[in-house]
C-alpha cells in the first residue's frame, strides 16, 4: 500500500503522530518548552543526536504536521511555519542574500513586499530591480553579475497577471540564481512553483489556506538545504507561527481543496457577468479567454483562482461609490476568506505606491479587486449589479 495518495487524501490524513490518550483530531499543543527524562536526553536532544522537542521557538508537534502537510502538498521537502506571510518573505530574502546582492523581481508584487524592496532591503545593501511580468525580455535583460535572486508572484496581487514559472525556473538555473515564487494566490492545490525549478515558495496562509480570515500567518517552503538556511535564521530571530495558529491551519487545509473549487467556480462565473456588464471597463481573471496570458494560465494552473479584478467607468469616485453601495460584501484588504470581500487596492493596500509606481504595475482609480467568497454565486451577482446601478450617479 505505498500508492502515492492524492492531494485530498493527504490533506485530511497526514497528522502528528497521536498521543497515549488516542485523540483522533490533533491537540493543540500550547506549551512553550518540552522536558527530558535525564541530563543526558536532553544533551543529546540539542546535539542534533536524537529527533526530540526542545522549544517552540524552535519548532512544536502542531507546526511540525501543518509543515508536513503544506510540504506533501507543494512538493516540498521540508519548510518553515512563520508569524505572517510577510516574515515569511522577510526570512526567505535575509536566509540567501548578502550585503551588495541584487534581486531581480517582478514590478507587480504585493504592496508591502513592495515596501521591503525599496524601504528596507537597500538600508542592508541588498539592491532590486523590477522586471515587468509581462516582458520576458526585460526579465534577461535586468540580470546583473551581482543578481542572486529573482522574486516573482503568480498570478499577481491585485493585477491578477500570470508569469510563466517553467521559463522563470529555467532563466534562474542557467544564471546559478535563486528562485522565489509566493504562491499566496494560487495555494498549492492549484499550482506547484517548485515543480518549475523554483528554489522556495512563500505562502501568506493568512488568505486561502486559512480560508476564513482567523489568523496571520505564513510559510517558507522548499528543499532541504535551503529551507535550512531559513531555519535557522527564524530559529535565532523569532518569526515564528504560534502552535494554536498551527493547529487552525491545519485544519483549514483538510477543506481546502473543495473551499477552491467553490471560490475558483463561482470567480469565473462573476468574470464572465462583469464582462458583460456595458459599466465595466475590463476584467482580469486567469481562465478568461479575453485574459493577456490565458493560455498559459490553463496550462500552469489547475483552476483560475478565487479573485477577479476589474474597471468601472468612472475613476475613483465610482469606485467608492460602487463600494458604499454593496449590501452583501464586506469592505476589506483581506483575501481568501469564505466572505466575498471587496478592495479599493489604489487607495488601500496598493496607496503607498507613488502615482508613477502605481502606473507602472496597472493599479488604476477605477480598479476593484474581488475575493470571490463561498456565497451562494445568485447572491454575489444581485450584489453586484445593484452596486453597480446605485453607483451610477
Ligand atoms: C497578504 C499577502 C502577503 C503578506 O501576508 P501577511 O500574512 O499579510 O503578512 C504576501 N503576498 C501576497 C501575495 C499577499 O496577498
Amino acid at each position: 500500500m505505498d500508492r502515492k495518495r492524492k492531494f485530498e487524501t493527504l490533506a485530511v490524513r497526514l497528522q502528528a503522530q497521536r498521543s497515549s490518550h488516542h485523540e483522533h483530531s490533533v491537540p493543540v499543543f500550547e506549551t512553550s518548552s518540552f522536558i527530558f527524562g535525564s541530563a543526558e536526553e536532553a544533551r543529546a536532544v540539542f546535539a542534533d543526536e536524537v529527533p526530540g522537542n526542545i522549544y517552540t521557538r524552535f519548532a512544536n508537534p502542531n507546526t511540525d504536521e501543518l509543515i508536513s502537510k503544506l510540504c506533501a502538498l507543494e512538493g516540498a521537502e521540508d519548510g518553515v511555519a512563520t508569524a505572517s506571510g510577510m516574515a515569511a518573505v522577510f526570512l526567505s530574502i535575509f536566509a540567501l542574500l548578502r550585503p551588495g546582492d541584487h534581486i531581480l523581481a517582478s514590478r507587480q508584487i504585493f504592496g508591502t513586499t513592495h515596501l521591503l524592496f525599496t524601504q528596507v532591503l537597500p538600508r542592508w545593501g541588498i539592491s532590486h530591480t523590477y522586471a515587468d511580468i509581462n516582458n520576458q525580455k526585460e526579465w534577461s535583460d535586468c540580470i546583473m553579475p551581482t543578481t542572486r535572486m529573482i522574486y516573482a508572484e503568480s498570478p499577481s496581487n491585485p493585477g491578477l497577471d500570470v508569469i510563466d514559472l517553467g521559463w522563470l525556473g529555467k532563466l534562474a538555473k542557467k544564471n546559478d540564481i535563486y528562485l522565489v515564487i509566493d504562491n499566496c494566490f494560487a495555494t498549492p492545490y492549484l499550482q506547484n512553483p517548485l515543480q518549475y525549478g523554483a528554489d522556495l515558495v512563500v505562502h501568506s496562509t493568512t488568505k486561502f489556506i486559512d480560508g476564513q480570515g482567523r489568523t496571520i500567518s505564513g510559510a517558507v517552503l522548499g528543499n532541504r538545504e535551503v529551507i535550512q538556511e531559513v531555519r535557522l535564521l527564524s530559529k535565532i530571530t523569532g518569526p515564528v507561527m504560534s502552535p494554536h495558529t498551527a493547529w487552525i491551519l491545519s485544519k483549514s487545509l483538510e477543506t481546502l481543496a473543495v473551499r477552491m473549487e467553490r471560490h475558483c467556480s463561482n470567480a469565473l462565473v462573476l468574470a464572465r457577468f462583469l464582462e458583460k456588464n456595458p459599466d465595466v471597463i475590463w476584467v482580469k481573471y486567469p481562465f478568461l479567454p479575453s485574459h493577456p496570458q490565458y493560455k498559459l494560465a490553463k496550462r500552469q494552473m489547475k483552476l483560475g483562482g478565487g479573485l477577479v479584478t476589474f474597471e468601472l467607468k468612472g475613476g475613483l469616485e465610482r469606485a467608492h461609490r460602487f463600494i458604499n453601495s454593496l449590501e452583501l460584501m464586506s469592505i476589506s484588504s483581506n483575501l481568501g476568506d469564505t466572505r466575498s470581500i471587496i478592495t479599493h487596492p489604489a487607495t488601500t493596500t496598493h496607496s503607498k505606491l507613488t502615482p508613477d509606481e502605481k502606473k507602472a504595475s496597472g493599479i488604476t482609480d477605477g480598479m476593484i479587486r474581488v475575493s470571490v467568497g463561498l456565497e451562494q454565486i445568485d447572491d454575489i451577482l444581485a450584489d453586484m449589479e445593484q452596486a453597480i446601478q446605485n453607483s451610477m450617479q
